[in-house]
Formats: C-alpha cells, structure tokens, sequence
C-alpha cells in the first residue's frame, strides 16, 4: 500500500470520510451488478452457462470474469480513473474486483497494449496501471513483451470483420508467452480487441486465456 492510499481517507464515489480509499457502503450498492451472464462474453442470461452466439460461435477466449455493467457510478469512476488519472478511482473499484478460483489460475497479467504515440499523447497508461494493482493483490507476474505496432481507427461502426481486419496484425509479441495469460482491461465493449490479443497469444504457444475486466458495456445486439 502506498502513502497515497493509505491517507486517501475519502470514498471516490460520494468524497464522504472512509479510510484506505475504499468505496463506502452506499457507493458499493450503486456499482449494478452484471447479474446472471453468460460465462463467456458476459450477455445477460436467464440461465448459467453459455448463451445462443457463444454456443454456435465462441470467443477465441476460454474464460471470461466481468462484475459491473458500464453505467452510473462505475461509469463515472472508470471515466475518472482513464481521463482524469484518479487512480483513487481505478484502485477502489479494484479492491472489490475479485477473481474467480479455478483450476487455469493465469501465470501472468497482460494489459491490452497502448500504442505508444497514443500513451505519450495522453501521458497516464491506466490498463498498465491496473495490471500493477492486480499483480500486487493476485501476486502474479506481468508479462510485457507484447506491444502495440500501430493505432487503429476507432472501431465503432465498424462491423464485426470490418473490425478484425482493422485489428489483424496489430500486436506483436518480443518473447514467448506463458501458457495461461489473464488479458486485463477496464471495459469490454464488442470484445474485438481482447479477441485479437487472445489469437495472438494462442499463435505463439499460449493455451488458456482468460479475459479480466472492470465492466461490459451493454450489448444489445453489437457483438
Ligand atoms: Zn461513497
Ligand atoms: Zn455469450
């Protein structure tokens, strides 16, 4: 725990007292839950397991733990943690964060790649940021020889293989990756991103990836 934290005696959701940056009580009920989900892209479900798109088609990923939906307070703190470098913000939400135990526990933590113009340009790397809070809380290792060799466009709009294409080759590895890797990112939205590292992974020897995010946008129909 660093000095910042342990005298951040304020709740980043309400700034009423609470010690050791937690977020308070009231704060905590106000973060919505994702609910009953399916296990591997996090859609609303009314039962466990996989739903219709994952059955026919799944994820290139093997597992996937998202708690929140992207709206209300976890929005406002995830958007304070990524523009406005409040990493009180990031670290409380963090705290509450908990991974599910199983038997493909990851070996190392990667955080999706920034490309670096785009990191320079905004100065703070919060997925960076976050896989230290993890690596710490989860004492795991950080596997950082994937980088980044270009920007994208921004996928919004884009189709599905419109996005693939954007994505394709975009990452590169500078070593052998682990065979179980968690991919940590601060909101999935179409999951295309995570989708690419993932196959990048896989073509180099890893065998079991897990996807670990803060929130899901909701879908509605744009996976
Ligand atoms: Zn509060
Ligand atoms: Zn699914």
């Amino acid at each position: 725990m660093t000095l910042g934290t342990l005298f951040n005696l304020r709740c980043p959701g309400c700034d009423q007292a609470q010690p050791h940056g937690h977020l308070c009580p009231v704060c905590s009920q106000f973060l919505s839950d994702l609910g009953q989900r399916c296990a591997l892209c996090a859609e609303p479900l009314q039962t466990t397991g996989l739903c219709g798109h994952c059955l026919q088609s799944a994820p290139d990923w093997d597992a996937l733990h998202i708690p929140w939906r992207f709206d209300g307070l976890t929005r406002f703190l995830i958007h304070r943690y990524k523009y406005q470098r409040d990493r009180a913000a990031g670290h409380a939400l963090l705290r509450q964060w908990h991974p599910p135990v199983h038997q493909h526990t990851p070996q190392a933590l990667l955080a999706v790649p920034m490309h670096h113009r785009k990191q320079a340009r905004s100065g703070f790397n919060h997925a960076d940021d976050m896989v230290q809070f993890l690596s710490k809380s989860q004492q795991l290792p950080i596997y950082r020889d994937m980088t980044r060799q270009r920007s994208t466009r921004p996928l919004e709009g884009l189709n599905k293989a419109e996005r693939k294409r954007e994505l394709k080759d975009c990452f590169i590895l500078k070593s052998p990756p682990p065979e179980r890797v968690a991919i940590i990112d601060d909101v999935m939205t179409t999951g295309s991103t995570v989708a690419e590292i993932t196959r990048t992974l896989k073509r180099h020897g890893t065998r079991f990836v897990t996807v670990w995010a803060l929130a899901r946008t909701p879908l509605s129909g744009s996976s």
